[in-house]
Order: structure tokens, then sequence, then C-alpha cells
């Protein structure tokens, strides 16, 4: 049973020296177990801040501890009349090769349904995330103008589309000119920004020339500045992530606070660990929008647990194109 642990709190950018790979055995399965094999590992930006010894919305790890995270497994050896050997299910047993669970801690995946790795994408977590940040938190009408940040990414691909939609004028910010085509050729957003452009800001200005209605936040730090320039009165921000500080060594100092209060902005900070009972409102729809092509995703799948650590690393620093994964044992 191949393991990735945190072997110490990273110094600011996290580097693969603070994992450690441990190999060890399968675990047995008590009554009312299975041992399940996981096929694919979620990495998510959370993972990041979880590592630092601060203060957070859940406990921070501990040197030598697993790196937690989602996964999809099958049944291997079951002692669970609820889980069958070969059921596909949706777990949280984070970076190992193997683990066991019961049936009150999985959700069933049906493979006939689709390829099951969505099931960690735009039906999961990431997609959740996206449903209920834009449309219960800040309900986009038709006309009015939607910015996503990350807007290639796992969360803010699905944000982008879900606004198109409800009939909104969407622009997306992102890395690069071919993630910016992606957004815009294969996504359906309006327009997309480089921010790494040195024209960011004139070309913000252009593609929001009735300014901003709602903001999906991801990354936060000057990109987040940039466009609370442009917002209009009374907007909505759904404040997601914060992706550009996880790693930074000096906190930046956001600079429009007083665009929040001078436009009278509403800002929902959410956490979706705090929103289980919304899953089953969000996942049917997804669903349907997946299936009727209204909605298109993305993975980017690293080979083997081995290379967690660099996956991750590069999902950090925008490497990754589309949701990242690793496929941790192929069938
Ligand atoms: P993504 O698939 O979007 O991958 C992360 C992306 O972040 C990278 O590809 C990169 O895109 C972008 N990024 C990294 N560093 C920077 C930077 N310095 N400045 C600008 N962009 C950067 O990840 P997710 O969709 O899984 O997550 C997106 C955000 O949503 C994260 O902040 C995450 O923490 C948050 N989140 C919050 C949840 C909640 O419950 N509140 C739940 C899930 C996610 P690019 O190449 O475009 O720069």
């Amino acid at each position: 049973n191949t393991r990735v642990v945190m072997r110490r709190h990273p110094n600011g950018m996290v580097t693969e020296a603070d994992f450690a790979i441990e190999h060890g055995t399968a675990p047995e399965p008590a009554e009312g177990q299975a041992l399940v094999q996981v096929k694919y590992l979620s990495l998510d930006p959370y993972m990041r801040p979880m590592m630092d010894p601060v203060r957070s919305y859940v406990p921070h790890l501990n040197p030598g501890q697993l790196m937690p995270g989602a996964t999809i497994a099958e049944v291997v050896e079951t002692r669970d009349p609820g889980l069958p050997v070969g059921t596909t299910v949706a777990c949280a047993l984070g970076w190992q090769e193997y683990g066991l669970v019961s049936a009150a801690d999985v959700r069933i995946v049906d493979p006939e349904a689709g390829p099951i790795s969505a099931a960690l994408s735009v039906l999961g977590m990431p997609g959740v995330t996206a449903h209920y940040g834009l449309l219960e938190l800040t309900e986009p009408k038709a006309g009015e103008t939607v910015v996503v940040t990350a807007a290639s990414g796992a969360v803010g691909s699905v944000v982008g589309q879900l606004a198109k939609l409800k009939g909104a004028r969407v622009v997306g910010i992102a890395g690069g000119p071919e993630k910016c085509a992606y957004v815009v050729g294969e996504l359906g957003f309006d327009s997309c920004i480089d921010y790494r452009s040195a024209t960011f800001e004139e070309q913000l200005a252009e593609a929001t020339p009735d300014y901003v209605d709602v903001l999906f936040e991801n990354v936060g730090g000057p990109i987040f500045d940039a466009v609370l320039g442009r917002v209009n009165d009374h907007a909505r921000v759904a404040l997601c992530g914060n992706i550009s500080q996880y790693n930074a060594d000096e906190p930046y100092g956001l600079k429009g606070v007083r665009q929040l209060l001078m436009h009278r902005v509403t800002v929902h900070a959410f956490v979706i660990a705090d929103h289980r009972g919304y899953w089953p409102r969000a996942l049917p729809e997804l669903s349907g929008w997946l299936a009727d092509g209204s909605i298109r995703y993305r993975e980017d799948v690293a080979s083997g647990l081995v290379d967690a650590p660099k996956a991750f690393i590069g999902m950090l620093t925008g490497l990754n194109f589309g949701k990242q994964l690793v496929e941790v044992s192929a069938d």
C-alpha cells in the first residue's frame, strides 16, 4: 500500500521534499467494512493551506500524516453486504492505494453512466462548489456581467458555463493564451483575459463596458483587486478561493476594500464542506447539463501516486489544464 504523507510543513512555496512516500501492506477489512483499491485521486488547492500550522476551518496536518483527498475506488474485498466486490465508490481515502470504507462513508458511482473520474470534477466537489457559489449565493440574472477567475480550472470552468446558461455575459480570467482560447472556444464564455498580459487591466476594462455585477473569485491577490476596480453598485462576490496566496511568503494587502464600501458590494465567503445537504440538489442538474451538452469539462491526469507531489505543485502554479487528477491504479 503506497501512501504519500506530509513530511514537514512547507516554508512558502511547497516542494517535493515536503512529502514522503511510504510503502506498507493493505489493511484487512473488519466486519462491516470493505477494502477498496483507489482508481483516481483528486488533487485540490485546499490541501495546500491544510499543510500550514495555522487556524482554519479544518484541523491542519502534522508531519507524518497522510495527505487527505477525495478518491474514486473499487471494492476488492468485502465484509459489508452493502458493498459487493466490484462496486465503484466515491470516498475520501487520501493519497494512498488501498483503504477501508463502509457503506455509510461512500457515494456509489455508476460506471455505466460515464467516466468515473467525473465524480471528482464536474459531478463532484468542484461542480457542486460552482453550482452553490454561483447560483445559490450570487444569483446571476440575464444580461448581467459575471467575471470568473481561474476560468479554465475545475471550479471556474463550470461557473462560467452555468452563468451562460442563466443568460449572463461572462468574462473569464486565466493564465495564458491557450487556456483563454479554450475558455472562449470550448466553454463558450464571451471573452477571456490573460492576467499575465502587460495590458491585463486595459483588456479587463474593455471586456466589462457595463462594469461587473457578479465576481466568482478563485485566486485573490492583485487579480481580485483589478476586478474590484470594475464593480457595479450592489455587486455580489462569491469568495471561493485565494489560490494566489496559498504559497505566499508575505500576505498580499488587498486594496479594493474602498471599492467594496463605495459600491456596497455583498461578499459571500463560503466553504462547500459546510453544505453537504446541497449535493443532492446540485448533482442531478449538473448531470443533466453534462448529458445534454450544456456543460463540458476537461481533466489533467497524472500517472501514479509517486508523481502526485509534482502534479500537486503543478496545479498550484497553473501547469494543470482542467481538473487535476492522479490515476492511482489503472484497470
Ligand atoms: P483549478 O483547477 O482552477 O486549478 C488551480 C488554478 O489556479 C491553476 O490552474 C491556475 O490557473 C490558478 N492559479 C494558481 N496560482 C495562481 C496565481 N498566483 N494567480 C492566478 N491564478 C493562479 O483549481 P480548482 O478549480 O479546484 O480551485 C479553484 C479555486 O477554488 C481555488 O482557490 C480553491 O481553493 C477554490 N475552491 C474553494 C472551494 C470552497 O468550498 N470555497 C471548493 C473548491 C475549490 P491559471 O493557469 O489560469 O493561472
